[in-house]
């Protein structure tokens, strides 16, 4: 069994992850991109009852395509997002690939709204699912 961290750019707000990172996706939707600053997301899907959260954080709540709600939690001070919930998925929490100080995570295998990617973007050879 693995530990991981994860925490904002001030170090204010970390989540702990008590098991080992399987999955990681890309996501290329315009929330993401101005979520990220960047071309796209990347993201990891975290068992919820192995995440535990220390330090102080904002809640922004972002309706999706899909009618249900998306739950950043972000540093007050840094501005950082560290982790966010969805409510479709309600066993999960979802953090930014590039929070954890683990830089060897899995390569992504799904990428999804492809349908926003830029058109200089090259997907790594890994990914097997793709999404509009
Ligand atoms: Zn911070
Ligand atoms: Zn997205």
């Amino acid at each position: 069994m693995n530990s991981e961290k994860a925490s904002c750019s001030c170090g204010q707000l970390v989540l702990r992850y008590n098991d080992t990172i399987t999955k990681t996706s890309i996501c290329h939707c315009h929330a993401c991109q101005k979520r990220t600053g960047s071309a796209f997301g990347v993201q990891v899907r975290l068992k919820k009852e192995k995440v535990l959260i220390e330090g102080n954080a904002t809640k922004f709540d972002r309706p999706t395509d899909e009618g249900d709600h998306v739950h950043f939690y972000f540093c007050p001070s840094c501005g950082a997002t560290v982790y966010w919930e969805i409510d479709d998925l309600p066993d999960s929490i979802i953090a930014p690939a590039g929070a954890f100080e683990n830089h060897d995570l899995p390569s992504p295998t799904f990428s999804v709204y492809e349908d926003h990617m830029l058109s200089w973007v090259v997907l790594p050879s890994t990914i097997t699912e793709h999404m509009d």
